[in-house]
């Protein structure tokens, strides 16, 4: 009898301490799957992204690297940076020449110069035509100075407006037709002067004539014009505002409106104006590296992550899985960083 009482107790505790295992090992299992804080704290500090934004601001700075020669005053600094300056090759992005502290230039800036100077841009062309079809875009979204200052005025906003894809396909179109008026003027401009012929036309073209693009040129606006201008130091020097003139004004708010509006419309300027992203965007489409989707993991019926996220607001579902062949993808890999499937590779073909 004594038995018979002792046996529910011992099988109730048994049962007890079965659960409480099982519940242990999902806890510990959980644990397993769990990366520790440490890796955590890693982890969200070292994505893509961040590196991507680190790389940006670095970028931003070095672009008018020049500056700390300039701080510094000191000729072995100074001869430093000119060494740096003459050995960089021009890159993909919008960066004038003439910027006073300006370390690289960029290849449509160069190429507009050379070619209304009479001159073919032929190592300019084929540095960044080398660039383009091995990298793609990647200075677009990596290193672009008004790239760089777009995606920070679209960080705080969380609801972007995202048109129509008929009328986003249309606006992407304006900057084709930038691109030929630039480029069409400088062309111009460079056969008037081979053939002795320009005066008359630089008295038409006036702020045109040299780099049709510039004085719309957010780069040229922040780098150049503004960079020259006289800064108040303090509000006992505020009225050197005043010395500036009507035309300077105008471009401070045609950069102010860029970025203001990019708060909404992300990369706005390079999805729909920039000639410079038009042009890249010829070479680097069929690129070496670039973004696939992995046909086992995408779901691209029920989500649309990518597409959301994409700063270019470029369809990624429609095109094939292995290759996302699209001449805007500036591989800023936004898409990739928040896929929930981890479906988005890079490829290299
Ligand atoms: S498209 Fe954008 S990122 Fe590319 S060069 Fe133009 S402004 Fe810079
Ligand atoms: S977010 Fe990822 S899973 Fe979703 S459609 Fe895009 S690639 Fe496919
Ligand atoms: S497709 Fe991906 S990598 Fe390309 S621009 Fe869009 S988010 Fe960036």
């Amino acid at each position: 009898m004594a038995k018979d009482a002792e046996t529910p107790g011992t099988e109730k505790e048994e049962n007890r301490d079965k659960s409480s295992e099982a519940e242990t090992k999902r806890a510990e299992r959980a644990m397993e799957k769990r990366p520790g804080l440490a890796r955590r704290v890693v982890g969200a500090v070292f994505n893509i992204r961040m590196l991507r934004r680190v790389v940006q601001i670095l970028f931003l700075l070095g672009i008018n690297g020049y500056i700390f020669a300039a701080w510094w005053g000191n000729e072995q600094i100074t001869a430093f940076w000119e060494s740096v300056r003459n050995a960089i090759p021009t890159l993909p992005i919008i960066a004038p020449l003439e910027a006073p502290f300006g370390m690289i230039a960029g290849s449509f800036d160069t190429m507009q110069r050379e070619l209304s100077s009479g001159i073919f841009p032929f190592f300019t062309l084929g540095a960044m035509i080398l660039i383009l079809t091995v990298l793609g875009r990647v200075a677009c979204g990596w290193i672009c100075p008004i790239g760089t200052l777009q995606d920070f005025a679209t960080l705080p906003n969380r609801s972007k407006v995202r048109p129509a894809p008929n009328t986003e396909r249309e606006l992407r179109r304006v900057k084709a037709y930038v691109f030929v008026i630039v480029v069409g003027l400088a062309v111009w401009m460079g056969l008037s002067r081979l053939t002795g012929t320009a005066e008359d036309l630089e008295a038409v073209l006036g702020m045109f004539a040299n780099a049709a693009f510039d004085p719309f040129n957010p780069a040229y606006i922040i780098f150049v014009v503004m960079a020259n201008q006289v800064w108040p130091t303090g509000l006992d020097t505020l009225w050197y505002l005043s010395v500036w003139g009507t035309v300077v004004w105008l471009q401070v708010i045609f950069v102010t409106f860029v970025l203001v509006v990019s708060f909404w419309v992300p990369r706005w300027f390079c999805r729909w104006l920039c000639p410079a992203g038009w042009f890249y965007g010829l070479f680097s489409r069929d690129a070496l590296i670039g973004i696939g989707r992995n046909p086992a993991r995408c779901t691209p019926d029920t989500c649309n992550v990518c597409e959301v996220v994409c700063p270019m607001n470029i369809q990624i579902r429609k095109f094939p899985y292995d290759h996302m062949y699209s001449a805007d993808c500036i591989l800023c890999l936004e898409c990739m960083s928040h896929c929930p499937n981890k479906a988005i590779e890079l490829r290299f073909s």
